[in-house]
C-alpha cells in the first residue's frame, strides 16, 4: 500500500465537506486531501430544493444562530464575488385557510423572532405598509399576513380561500452546484487536493488518529494524518462505525419533482410557497377504488401540510420545483433512489390547493424529473458538529433538510473544532457528546418541534 500525508483527511465532497475544506484552508491548513468515493457534490448536495431560512425553533437559539451566521458568511460571499450562485432573498410565504393555524404561526415567528431571526410585524385587516418584494424595506424578520384582501392583493395567484400568511424575510434560494464548485474551488487554490476514492479504514495510535486507509480503482493507498472529519452525508453513520462510533441518525427518504411550465402557472417573481394545511385530494370514484385495491390507500387519508414549490430557471425557459414530504420513510440509504412513479401526480394536486392554475397539469403533465435523497437526521433534527471518536477525528452530519443553508456555518465550527480555536456559544447544541448531557436528555424528552418542512 502506498502512502502519503495530509494535514486533514475530510471524507466526503459533499456541501458539508466541502465547507469543512474551504473553511480549514481559510483558518491556515495547507494540505488537505478531500476524499470522495463518487463525483462531489453529486450524492445529496445537487438534489436538494437549494433554499434557506432563518426561521427556525428552540428549544434554545442554536439553530438561528447558525443560520445567521451560516447566511451572513453567505451573503458576505456573494457579495465578494458578484454572486454567481444567484442568491435571492424572495422570502417563504407559509399560508393558511384557518384562522388556528396562522396563530400557530404567529406563535412559531414570535419564538424565532426572540430567538433572534428577527423582527415580527403584524399587517392586520386594512394595514398597507407591507410590500412583499425583495427590494422592500423589511428584508429580515417576518411579516405576518393576517388579512385576506392583502393577501390576495399582493398575491393574486394564490388559491382565493387562504386567509393568511407568514412571509419570512430572511430566506431564499441559491445555486447549490455553483456555490458548491466555488467552494471547492478556493479551497483547491487553499491547498485542498481532492483525492477520488472510499474510505475504508482510519486506524489510531493510542488514542489518536494516525492513517486513513482509501481505496480506488488504481489501488489501496493509506494517507497519515492527525485529523480526520467524518463528512460521509448518508454513510456517516457507517464511517463512524470505522471509528467504532454509533452515529444516532436515520435516513428518511425525500423526493422532489420538477415540471416543464408552459402555461406560465407559477409567477416567475414568486417566493418558496407554502401550504401549512393538512389536506385531502379529490380523487374520482373510479381513481379512488383503484387506490384502495393497489395498496396506495394512504392517499385517501388526510395527507399532511407541507406541499411547497418555487420558480426555477431562467423566465425564458420556465420550470418549477414541488415538493410534498406525505410519505417520508425512515429506511437504509441505498442509491440509485427508489422513487414512487405516482408522485408528480400527487404533488401537483396537492399543489392546486395553494396554486390554482398548475390543475390544467395535473390532466396533462409536462413531463416530471424526479429526484431526490436522504434527510440524515438525528430524532430532533439538529446536526451533528464536533469531536467524535479517537482525538483529531471530527463529524459533520445529520444535516437533514438544511445542509445547504447551514453548510458555511456548520463548516466553520468543523474548522474552530479541527484547529482547536475558540468556539461560539451556539456550537455546544451541535455536539456529539450533547446525549450525555443530563439536562440535553431533559429537553429532549419534551422536545416539540424540529423545524423539519
Ligand atoms: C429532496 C431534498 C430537498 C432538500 N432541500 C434542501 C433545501 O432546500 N435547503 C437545504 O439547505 N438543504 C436541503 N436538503 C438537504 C441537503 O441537500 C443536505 O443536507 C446536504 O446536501 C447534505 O450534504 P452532505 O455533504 O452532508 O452529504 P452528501 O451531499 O451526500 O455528501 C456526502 C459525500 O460523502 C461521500 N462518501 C460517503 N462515504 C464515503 C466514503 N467511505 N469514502 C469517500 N466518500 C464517501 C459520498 O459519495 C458523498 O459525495 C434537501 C435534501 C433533499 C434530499
Amino acid at each position: 500500500m502506498s502512502g502519503s500525508t495530509a494535514e486533514a483527511v475530510i471524507c466526503g465532497a459533499g456541501i458539508a465537506g466541502i465547507a469543512a475544506a474551504w473553511h480549514l484552508t481559510r483558518a491556515g491548513l495547507r494540505d488537505l486531501a478531500l476524499v470522495e468515493a463518487g463525483e462531489p457534490l453529486s450524492l445529496t448536495s445537487d438534489k436538494s430544493t437549494e433554499c434557506y431560512r432563518n426561521f427556525w425553533p428552540g428549544p434554545g437559539d442554536g439553530m438561528v444562530r447558525l443560520m445567521n451566521r451560516s447566511l451572513d458568511l453567505l451573503d458576505g460571499l456573494a457579495e465578494a464575488t458578484g454572486n454567481p450562485f444567484h442568491l435571492n432573498r424572495r422570502g417563504y410565504l407559509y399560508t393558511t385557510s384557518d384562522p388556528q393555524r396562522l396563530s400557530a404561526l404567529r406563535n412559531a415567528a414570535e419564538e424565532s423572532s426572540t430567538l433572534g431571526a428577527g423582527a415580527l410585524r403584524l399587517h392586520p385587516s386594512g394595514a398597507h405598509a407591507y410590500n412583499p418584494e425583495p427590494e422592500g424595506e423589511h428584508r429580515d424578520g417576518f411579516d405576518l399576513i393576517a388579512d385576506p384582501a392583502l393577501l390576495r392583493r399582493r398575491f393574486p395567484y394564490l388559491a382565493p380561500d387562504l386567509i393568511g400568511a407568514l412571509h419570512v424575510r430572511r430566506a431564499g434560494w441559491f445555486s447549490a452546484q455553483q456555490l458548491g464548485r466555488l467552494l471547492l474551488e478556493q479551497a483547491r487554490a487553499g491547498g485542498a487536493r481532492l483525492v477520488r476514492g472510499e474510505v475504508q479504514a482510519i486506524a489510531a495510535a493510542g488514542d489518536r488518529v494516525r492513517a486513513v486507509s482509501v481505496a480506488s480503482d488504481s489501488g489501496s493507498f493509506e494517507i497519515s494524518t492527525p485529523i480526520f472529519v467524518n463528512a460521509a452525508g448518508p454513510f456517516a453513520r457507517r464511517v463512524a462505525e470505522l471509528l467504532g462510533c454509533d452515529l444516532p441518525v436515520e435516513c428518511e427518504l425525500h423526493v422532489k419533482a420538477s415540471f416543464g411550465d408552459p402555461l406560465g402557472a407559477m409567477p416567475r417573481s414568486a417566493p418558496l410557497l407554502i401550504l401549512s394545511d393538512p389536506q385531502r385530494l379529490d380523487w374520482s370514484e373510479e381513481e379512488r377504488a383503484a387506490l384502495a385495491e393497489s395498496g396506495e390507500r394512504r392517499l385517501l387519508e388526510e395527507l399532511p401540510s407541507g406541499v411547497h414549490a418555487r420558480p426555477e430557471g431562467p423566465a425564458d425557459s420556465p420550470v418549477f420545483l414541488a415538493l410534498w414530504p406525505y410519505h417520508t420513510p425512515i429506511v437504509a440509504p441505498a442509491f440509485p433512489l427508489r422513487t414512487d412513479r405516482g408522485y408528480p401526480e400527487v404533488v401537483l394536486r396537492g399543489l392546486k390547493r395553494l396554486l390554482p392554475a398548475v390543475e390544467p397539469y395535473v390532466e396533462r403533465m409536462p413531463r416530471p424529473f424526479v429526484d431526490g435523497g436522504y434527510y440524515v437526521r438525528t430524532r430532533e433534527n439538529r446536526p451533528l458538529i464536533g469531536p467524535l471518536g479517537p482525538a483529531g477525528s471530527f463529524v459533520i452530519a445529520a444535516l437533514s433538510g438544511f445542509g445547504l443553508m447551514a453548510s458555511l456555518g456548520a463548516g466553520e465550527l468543523l474548522a474552530l473544532h479541527a484547529t482547536q480555536r475558540p468556539l461560539p456559544d451556539h456550537a455546544r447544541w451541535f455536539l456529539p457528546s450533547r446525549y450525555s448531557d443530563p439536562a440535553y436528555a431533559g429537553l429532549l424528552a419534551d422536545w416539540e418541534s424540529t423545524g423539519q418542512l
